[in-house]
C-alpha cells in the first residue's frame, strides 16, 4: 500500500481559487489554482529512483504497484494528495513575460518522511492547467528522459538540485515540432515526478511585485521563510535582510558548482531560479565536451549566447537583481538588498577560488594563479581539449616529471595535439613549479583532485542514446547511466560510458544542440 503522510502548507496558509477550471486566464490575488492532472490511457513506468523512493519511504513493491502508476501518470490521487498549479512570472531572456505558472507542472502535495522532511511532489507532463497559455501541458519522452536521468545525476555529484522519483510513458503522442522548421511529428508522450522540498521560484515573488498585489507579495515572503528558511531568525528588518542574504549566497554556491562540472542550465530565466538555490527545470541543458565558456546548448540562444557556460555567474547575478527589485517593494530598506548582492559577489569570488584549487589539486588559492588557470582555460579552448577527461589526466601528473602524454587522451583531434605540445608543455612545466611550492604528494593530490573533478558526467550523447533505446522499449540504457551516475567521481566506469564525445554526435539533434521544444 502507497502511504503517504500529508502536510500541504502551500495550498493551506496561501490564497488559491478553489473552483476547477481549465481556461488560460491571469489570475490575480492568489498564489494558485485548483487541478486535476488529465488522465492518460496507458501508463508505463519506465524508469525510477531508488533513492527518491527511499526518501519518500517508498518501497519497491510500492513502486511497482498498480496504484503507483495511476497516481504518478496522473490517473488518480492518493489519500491525502491535493493538486493544483502555482502562480509565477519571470523574466525571460532579458525581458519581463508576465504571468507564466505551472503551465504542465501540477503540485500534489507535500510528503513528510519518516525522517520528517518536508517533500513536495510534482507532475510535469500531466496536462494543461490555468497557465498553460497555447500549451498542451504535456512532455515529450527525450525532455522527461533527460530531466529524471539528470536530476538523479546532479545530486549524486554532490549538487543541489530537484529530485525525480519516476519516469513514466503515457501511451499517448505528443506533437512537437522539434526542430522548430516546420517539420511537427508525434512523439511519444510521458509524465515525471519532480520532488523538491519546495520549488518555489524567483518569478513567484516578481509576479506579485509586478501586478502591485504587494500583501500578497509579503505573505508569500514570510511562509517561504517560515517554512523553507527555518534557521533564518530576526526582527522584521533583519529577517528579510538576512534571508536575501542567503538566497543570494545559495546561488553564488549552485553556480560555482555547475562551472566545476561543466554544467550549462540553457535557460536561467528568473522563472528557472529556485529560491533554494537548486538547479531546477532541465531543459535544453547540456554537459560541456570540448571546453569552451562560450558554448551553450540551446539553439534558441545560438546568437547571444546569453546562457553560456562562462556567463552563467552574471547571469545569475541579473537574475537576483530582478528578485530584489521585486523584494523591495516590501523591503524595510533598499540598502538590505544592495548588501545581499554584494555578499553575492563575495561569495562567487571566493568559492570560484576554492572550487579552482580544488580542481586544480593547489592547497591553497595564491594571487598568480589566476594566469596559469585563465592561461590554461584560453588553450584548451582553442585546441578543443575534452573538460573532464582533462581534469582527469591532469590529476595523474607527476610533479616531478611532468608528462604531456597523458593529456593526450583529452584531445579530439590527433593533429591539435601535435601543433600545441608546446604550448602545452610550457604550461605544464608551469603547473609543475606552481606544485612544487606547496607541501603535497602526487598520491594525495590525486586522490582530492579526483573527489571533484567527476569521471562520469551525463554527456549529451549519452542521454541521447538512452532516449533513442527507451523509444524502442528499451530501458537498460536508462538502468546503466543511473548506475554510472551514482559514482561519479569513481575510476571503476566502463569505457563507453567515459568515452569522449563520438564523432557522430558532433551535429546530431539532441546531442550538441538542443531546443526547448519538449
Ligand atoms: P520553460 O521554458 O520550460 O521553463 O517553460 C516556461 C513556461 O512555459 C512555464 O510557464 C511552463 O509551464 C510553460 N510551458 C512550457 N511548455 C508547456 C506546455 N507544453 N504546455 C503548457 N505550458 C508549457
Ligand atoms: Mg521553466
Amino acid at each position: 500500500m502507497v502511504q503517504f503522510s500529508f502536510d500541504n502548507s502551500f495550498i493551506n496558509q496561501l490564497p488559491g481559487y478553489h473552483e476547477v477550471s481549465l481556461r488560460p486566464r491571469q489570475t490575480h490575488g492568489v498564489c494558485w489554482s485548483k487541478i486535476f492532472p488529465t488522465p492518460v490511457s496507458k501508463p508505463t513506468l519506465l524508469a525510477f529512483s531508488s533513492e527518491v523512493a527511499n526518501l519518500l519511504n517508498l518501497s519497491d513493491e510500492d513502486v511497482h504497484s498498480e496504484e503507483f502508476l495511476e497516481a504518478f501518470s496522473g490517473n488518480s490521487l492518493l489519500p491525502g494528495m491535493e493538486s493544483y498549479a502555482t502562480c509565477y512570472g519571470g523574466h525571460q531572456f532579458g525581458s519581463w513575460a508576465g504571468q507564466l505558472g505551472d503551465g504542465r507542472a501540477i503540485g500534489l502535495g507535500e510528503v513528510i518522511n519518516s525522517a520528517g522532511e518536508r517533500w513536495e511532489l510534482q507532475l510535469k507532463g500531466a496536462g494543461p492547467t490555468p497557465y498553460s497559455r497555447r500549451g498542451d501541458g504535456r512532455a515529450v519522452l527525450r525532455s522527461s528522459l533527460r530531466e529524471f536521468l539528470c536530476s538523479e545525476a546532479m545530486h549524486h555529484l554532490g549538487i543541489p538540485t530537484t529530485r525525480a522519483l519516476s519516469l513514466i510513458t503515457t501511451g499517448e503522442p505528443v506533437i512537437r515540432d522539434m526542430l522548430y522548421d516546420g517539420n511537427s511529428k508525434a512523439e511519444p508522450g510521458a509524465v515525471i515526478c519532480r520532488v523538491a522540498p519546495s520549488f518555489t521560484r524567483f518569478g513567484h515573488f516578481e509576479i506579485y511585485a509586478a501586478r502591485g498585489e504587494y500583501d500578497l507579495l509579503q505573505q508569500l515572503v514570510n511562509f517561504t521563510i517560515s517554512r523553507d528558511f527555518p534557521n533564518i531568525t530576526g526582527s522584521q528588518t533583519e529577517i528579510l535582510a538576512n534571508w536575501f542574504r542567503e538566497v543570494c549566497e545559495r546561488s553564488a554556491r549552485l553556480v560555482v558548482e555547475w562551472l566545476r562540472v561543466g554544467f550549462v542550465h540553457g535557460v536561467l530565466n528568473t522563472d528557472n531560479m529556485s529560491i533554494l538555490g537548486l538547479t531546477i527545470d532541465f531543459g535544453p541543458y547540456g554537459w560541456m565536451d570540448n571546453f569552451d565558456p562560450n558554448w551553450t546548448p540551446n539553439t534558441t540562444d545560438a546568437e547571444f549566447h546569453r546562457y553560456c557556460l562562462g556567463k552563467q555567474p552574471k547571469v545569475v547575478r541579473w537574475n537576483l537583481e530582478r528578485l530584489a527589485e521585486a523584494l523591495a517593494r516590501v523591503a524595510p530598506s533598499k540598502s538590505i538588498l544592495e548588501d545581499g548582492l554584494v555578499h553575492f559577489d563575495e561569495t562567487l569570488q571566493n568559492t570560484i577560488t576554492t572550487m579552482l584549487s580544488a580542481k586544480f589539486g593547489f592547497l591553497k588559492w595564491q594571487d598568480e594563479d589566476v594566469d596559469l588557470v585563465n592561461l590554461v582555460f584560453e588553450l584548451m579552448t582553442k585546441a578543443e581539449v575534452d573538460m573532464t577527461e582533462f581534469f582527469r589526466r591532469l590529476a595523474d601528473i607527476k610533479q616531478h616529471s611532468p608528462n604531456l602524454e597523458i593529456l593526450r587522451s583529452a584531445f579530439y583531434q590527433p593533429d591539435i595535439y601535435e601543433s600545441h605540445r608546446a604550448f602545452f608543455g610550457n604550461w605544464l612545466q608551469r603547473y609543475s613549479t606552481r606544485l612544487s611550492m606547496q607541501e603535497d604528494t602526487d598520491g594525495s593530490r590525486r586522490l582530492r583532485m579526483n573527489l571533484v573533478n567527476p569521471r562520469f558526467v551525463l554527456r549529451n550523447y549519452l542521454a541521447q542514446q538512452a532516449i533513442d533505446a527507451a523509444t524502442l522499449g528499451d530501458t537498460s540504457v536508462i538502468e546503466k547511466l543511473m548506475e554510472a551516475a551514482r559514482n561519479p567521481y569513481s575510476d571503476n566506469h566502463s569505457s563507453d560510458l567515459i568515452a569522449k564525445r563520438p564523432e557522430w554526435a558532433i551535429n546530431k539533434p539532441g546531442c550538441s544542440m538542443l531546443s526547448c521544444s519538449s
